[in-house]
C-alpha cells in the first residue's frame, strides 16, 4: 500500500501528491455504446450538459466576435495587413482573457487553493526544460505563437468567403443544417484531434514536435496551447473542413475559437472550477490529465471515445493503473 497524505482541504493525495476524484473518467454518451436515449437526453439538456454551460459560453464568444470584432467582409476580398491584424489582435485578446483569466483565477490568485486539483504542485519556476526557465512564461510564449497560426487559418478562410470560393450556407436558407453543423463541430474537432494526436506520437514526430507539449506533466491553463509550430499547423487544420462542408463563417469562427480556447479548460488541471461557496463549474478533464501523466493512453477527448474503441483508454481507476503498469512491464 503506497503512502498517502491528507491535504489542507481534507483530500487524499498519493505519494506523488496527486488527487483523483474516485470516479472513472467521463465519456460523453452520444457515441459511447451501449447508450440510452435517457443518457443522451440528460447529457444534452442537463446542467451541466452539452449545451450548458460551455457550449453556450462559446456561442456567446463567437457571436460577440462575429458581430463586433470582425472586419467588414468587403475589406477581406484582398489580403491587406490591416484587417488581418485586427483578426489576430481579437484572437490574442480572447486567449488572454479566457486562458489568462483561468490561469489568474486558479494558479496565480489560487482562488480555490488545491481544492479539486489533480496535481499537488503549482507551475514550475526555475526549471531549465522550459523557455525562460519558467513553465508559465514558456506556455504563454507558445500559446501566442499558436494564436498566430489560428488567426492565419481564419484570415485565409475569410478571404475565401469574401471571394465566394467556399460552399456557403446561411441560417435563413438552411436553418436545420446551420444548427446541426454547429452541434457537430465539437465532434468533428475531437475526431480530427485524435487522428493528428496519434500521428504526432509517432516517434520521429514526437521527438521533434510533440515533445514540446509534453514538457507539461503538471498541466495548467496555458499548457493547452503550448505546442510546437508544426503541431499548431496540424492542430488548427481542423478548420480546413470548411473548404468542403457547406458552412457559414460563424461555423468557421466557432471551430477556430473552440480549438484555440478549449485547451485552456482541458488543461486547467482542476476537476471543478469553484466560483463561490455554492457555485462551481464542473470541468472533468482527468482523461487528458492522464495522457500527460502516462503519454501512451487517452489520445482523444471525451465526446468521441476512440480510445475506448481502440484500446488506449485509461479510465482513471486504480484497476486501470494496475493494468497499465502490467502492460508496460510486459512491453
Ligand atoms: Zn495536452
Ligand atoms: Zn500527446
Amino acid at each position: 500500500m503506497s503512502r498517502t497524505t491528507i491535504d489542507e482541504h481534507g483530500q487524499t493525495r498519493d505519494h506523488r501528491g496527486e488527487w483523483r476524484s474516485g470516479r472513472p473518467v467521463y465519456l460523453e454518451p452520444l457515441l459511447d455504446f451501449p447508450t440510452t436515449p435517457k443518457r443522451i437526453f440528460s447529457w444534452l439538456f442537463g446542467i451541466p450538459g452539452f449545451f450548458f454551460p460551455w457550449f453556450a459560453v462559446f456561442m456567446a464568444i463567437v457571436a460577440a466576435s462575429y458581430f463586433f470584432f470582425t472586419p467588414d467582409v468587403h475589406r477581406m476580398q484582398t489580403f491587406q495587413p490591416g484587417w488581418m491584424l485586427e483578426i489576430t489582435a481579437r484572437n490574442l485578446v480572447l486567449i488572454f482573457i479566457c486562458t489568462g483569466g483561468l490561469h489568474l483565477w486558479l494558479c496565480r490568485w489560487k482562488k480555490q487553493g488545491r481544492l479539486k486539483k489533480y496535481n499537488g504542485s503549482w507551475p514550475a519556476t526555475n526549471k531549465r526544460v522550459f523557455l525562460f526557465n519558467d513553465q508559465v512564461k514558456d506556455n504563454v510564449f507558445w500559446s501566442v505563437s499558436g494564436t498566430l497560426f489560428w488567426s492565419a487559418y481564419e484570415c485565409g478562410l475569410w478571404w475565401c468567403y469574401a471571394n465566394d470560393l467556399l460552399p456557403y450556407i446561411s441560417f435563413e436558407t438552411n436553418p436545420v443544417w446551420f444548427l446541426l453543423w454547429m452541434f457537430l463541430i465539437p465532434i468533428w474537432r475531437n475526431f480530427h484531434f485524435y487522428l493528428i494526436h496519434r500521428l504526432i506520437h509517432w516517434k520521429p514526430l514526437y521527438d521533434h514536435v510533440h515533445y514540446l507539449h509534453h514538457k507539461n506533466v503538471n498541466v495548467g491553463p496555458w499548457s493547452g496551447m503550448a505546442m510546437h509550430p508544426v503541431e499548431h499547423i496540424l492542430y488548427f487544420s481542423c478548420m480546413l473542413i470548411h473548404l468542403v462542408v457547406p458552412s457559414h463563417p460563424a461555423h468557421m469562427m466557432f471551430n477556430g475559437i473552440q480549438t484555440g480556447l478549449g485547451p485552456g479548460l482541458s488543461h486547467s488541471g482542476f476537476d471543478e472550477i469553484v466560483l463561490g461557496d455554492e457555485t462551481s463549474l464542473k470541468n472533468d478533464r482527468y482523461l487528458h490529465y492522464l495522457h500527460h501523466k502516462y503519454h501512451t493512453v487517452n489520445f482523444g477527448e471525451s465526446n468521441v471515445p476512440m480510445d475506448k474503441w481502440f484500446g488506449s483508454l485509461h479510465d482513471g481507476t486504480p484497476e486501470a493503473d494496475d493494468r497499465f503498469r502490467a502492460a508496460r512491464t510486459k512491453a
